[in-house]
């Protein structure tokens, strides 16, 4: 967008050279400097790609006075007025894209400059005329900016709306898989630079095929709905706040914590459930050993979006699976431990994290 609006100063030297009168006696040499200003941008702009708020802020800025000082050097006085309209681009493609600070910023130098064209230009056509010529210039900069600075607002919302429901089960309001495994990612990483350690539990309704069969798909889901419920009073009443409650299949749920809780989480699940429910569950439970992993092939650079994140978790539920087995073979409504597993994780710092989510952004731009 910047290489677009920039180029926009070409013509105005094309028609000085064929129409001397075009400008203001003398303009030719700071119209040359304009010029080379608007080539340095372009050519800055298609190296770097993508510029950074302060680099845009800058360019902007040198652009608008660029703007400000062409429009001031046509000898026409309709001419300035016609090229003034062109400050409001910059402040346009702020607020597509820039933070706030930095729109109101080119949005205030815009306005500035509008009103300095208006007054220079028109102050002999009486106050009257300067003054409407100075309100219809702010508004030309001002609209664009307030119905995109709008429009991308909404457009934000829409997206947090929708990543929301992307990982959030429906059915229950509990994560679904996508968004276990999103959060996942930064338990890990913080389980790897404390003590090291995750517990993991895998609920599975007991006999819930015989739900569906004898009192319909309709019963089943609320049972579901219940189910949900109970596994988030017993995460709250052990201390497990924090934990990553999730529905990973049908009928079966996972739940992921760091601290260890209060009081044993699986004990808390079956005697809520069977409070809560007209079902029980059968619950297989896992200790994760979390190491640090030194192997660079699992760094984020090799594999940027989610490293090994799913090899992980399959380690943990083929655990977790197995214990649930016993617990179901052993008579079901009850526990079963299947000890430690060891994993390996390369966890990222938070300037990482940051790192890969505004190279995700960048990537996701048109
Ligand atoms: P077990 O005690 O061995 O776990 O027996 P089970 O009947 O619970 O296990 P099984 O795997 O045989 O059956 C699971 C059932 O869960 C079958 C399927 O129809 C049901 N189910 C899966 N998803 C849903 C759902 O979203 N809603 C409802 N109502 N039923 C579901
Ligand atoms: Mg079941
Ligand atoms: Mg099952």
């Amino acid at each position: 967008m910047v290489i677009a609006s920039a180029s926009g100063a070409l013509p105005l030297l094309f028609i000085a050279m064929v129409s001397p009168t075009f400008l203001k006696p003398g303009a030719f040499p700071l119209l040359s400097a304009i010029i080379a200003f608007t080539a340095i941008t372009v050519l800055f702009a298609a190296k770097i790609g993508r510029l950074t708020d302060v680099q845009f802020a800058i360019l902007g800025t040198g652009g608008m006075i660029g703007v400000a000082v062409s429009a001031y050097l046509i000898a026409d006085p309709t001419g300035t007025r016609a090229v003034t309209s062109m400050l409001a681009v910059v402040p346009a493609i702020a607020a597509s894209g820039s933070p706030g600070r930095v729109t109101a910023a080119v949005t205030s130098g815009s306005v500035l400059l509008a009103t300095w064209l208006s007054v220079i230009t028109l102050s002999e056509s009486g106050l009257a005329v300067t003054f409407v010529a100075v309100g219809a210039a702010a508004t030309t900069v001002l609209v664009p900016v307030v119905l995109i600075a709008a429009l991308r607002r909404s457009l934000l919302a829409v997206n947090d709306r929708l990543s929301v429901l992307a990982n959030t089960d429906p059915l229950t309001r509990l994560l679904n898989r996508r968004g276990m495994l999103s959060q996942v990612e930064a338990l890990l990483d913080k389980a790897c630079t404390s003590r090291g350690r995750v517990w993991a539990y895998v609920v599975d309704i007991d006999h819930f095929k015989a739900v569906n069969d004898s009192f319909g798909h309709a019963a089943g889901d609320q049972v579901l709905v219940t189910i949900a419920e109970a596994l988030r009073h017993a995460t709250d009443r052990t201390g497990s706040q924090e934990a990553i409650v999730s529905r990973i299949g049908g009928e079966e749920f996972l739940i992921l914590t760091e601290l260890q809780p209060r009081a044993p989480l699986e004990a808390a699940i079956l005697e809520r459930v069977r409070a809560e429910c007209d079902v029980t569950v059968s619950v297989g439970s896992v200790t994760v050993d979390v190491r640090a992993s030194l192997d660079p092939r699992l760094s984020f650079e090799a594999e940027h979006e989610s490293p090994h994140v799913e090899h992980v978790i399959d380690t943990i539920m083929h655990a977790a699976d197995n214990a649930l087995y016993d617990a179901k073979s052993s008579g079901r409504d009850r526990s079963a431990h299947a000890g430690a597993v060891l994993v390996t994780w390369k966890a990222r710092t938070a300037e990482e994290r940051s790192e890969i989510a505004a190279d995700l952004a960048r990537r996701a731009m048109p």
